[in-house]
């Protein structure tokens, strides 16, 4: 098999798996329990909650656990009274809960990356929160947070200047970047950053929303009280220690990486043939875009499972549904290069060698496919 759908699902890492282990097995104790063992438990959790902050320049204070990204997502618009701006190319997560607040979508240029001309226009004295994504998780354009983050400092000092009273926030879905980027939330200028434990080699279900303390959030849930009150439920312990031990791994690995995608990409890209890029620059290394304009990708999808290889048509979620990608007609494709692109995302569980026998693969099946269409 070779898979090629990291940014849809990563394997948890050994050294994750066996760091949460003894969480499952011994150590199970509930946080909140008044014995020893509890504590211990409590403070161990604690700690891999500050490893996971310090990561991105944080404090484990400062981070509110959650169940995923989605969760982490939701929260860091509850509280909100209205006036979100969000980027037409985020995740459902965002994008769903904005239209539910009557948010106003930006506009991305071609490339992929955010309008800033578009976003200045469409900010208002009405505006509280804008959110977009550091890194897409159908094309993987880096987005400019810290540009963004400097525009909204403007604002900020602006309405103070005229005594406007209104509070504006800048939320990013980091989701996809830890892998590849050096994410730290004072140079991005974020008052909130969502984090997604799944992404990374850690546990599915895992992510926080890192909140700077002058920000008040609405929780989603209530009950006992835990994260400052703002995630009430008993803490998933052995996922935040896995977490904890996934983003350290990341961390060490981040230079590695980087040298080691930008090779994939290159030897997969001058092994491929007959394709075209929709998405060229300003993007994360193990992410590629191939567009088979007059091709039907779900059928690609299909006939590379058939030979082992796996690669997605874009966001896993909208592909089980069938519906059309919203990113890339965002970026200007039309329906028939849509309907013809394929998304690869490399990871951990590539080699070199699977990159080039992978190109091969695909460049065998287009052939075979344009021959079939051809005939028809
Ligand atoms: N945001 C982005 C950018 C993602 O890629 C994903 C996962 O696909 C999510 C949010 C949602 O994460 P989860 O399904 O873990 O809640």
């Amino acid at each position: 098999m070779i898979y090629l759908d990291h940014a849809a699902a990563t394997p948890v890492s050994k050294k994750v798996f066996e760091a949460s282990g003894p969480y499952f097995l011994e150590e199970f104790f509930n946080p909140s329990s008044p014995y020893l063992p509890a504590k211990k438990v409590s403070k161990e959790y604690e700690e891999a909650k500050n490893v996971i902050a310090r990561a991105i320049g944080a404090k484990g204070s400062d981070l509110v656990i959650t169940a995923g990204a989605t969760e982490a997502n939701n929260l860091a618009m509850a509280g909100v009274s209205g006036g979100v701006l969000y980027l037409t190319t985020e995740h459902d997560s965002v994008r769903r809960v904005a239209e539910q607040y009557g948010g106003e979508a930006i506009k991305v240029l071609p490339s992929g990356l955010i309008d800033m001309e578009d976003l200045r226009g469409k900010i208002t004295d009405e505006t509280e929160l804008i959110s977009v994504s550091l890194v897409n998780n159908e094309i993987g354009v880096i987005q400019p947070i810290a540009e963004i983050g400097a525009l909204v400092r403007e604002v900020r000092m602006d309405r103070l200047r005229r005594g406007v009273k209104r509070q504006i926030l800048l939320h990013s879905d980091a989701s996809q970047a830890l892998n590849l980027l050096d994410v730290n939330v004072a140079r991005l200028g974020v008052d909130l950053l969502t984090l997604n434990a799944a992404k990374v080699y850690g546990p599915k279900g895992v992510g926080a929303l890192y909140v700077s303390h002058e920000v008040r959030l609405n929780p989603l849930t209530v009950g006992g009280g835990q994260e400052n009150g703002l995630r009430s439920g008993t803490e998933n312990v052995p996922g935040v220690i896995g977490f904890a031990k996934a983003v350290s791994l990341a961390k060490e690995h981040l230079n590695g990486n980087r040298k080691k995608y930008a090779e994939f990409k290159k030897v997969f890209l001058d092994e491929l043939q007959g394709y075209e890029l929709p998405v060229k620059k300003h993007m994360l290394d193990n992410f590629v875009v191939l567009c088979y304009n007059g091709i039907d990708a779900e059928r690609l999808v299909f006939l590379l499972e058939e030979k082992g290889v796996y690669v997605a048509t874009g966001a896993a979620c909208a592909a089980s549904k069938g519906v059309r990608s919203h990113v890339l007609a965002a970026i200007g494709l039309t329906d028939s290069e849509i309907a013809g692109s394929l998304r690869i995302s490399f990871g951990e569980t590539n080699t070199k060698e699977q990159i080039i026998e992978a190109a091969r693969i695909i460049n065998e099946v287009v052939r075979a496919e344009r021959e079939r269409v051809a005939h028809e």
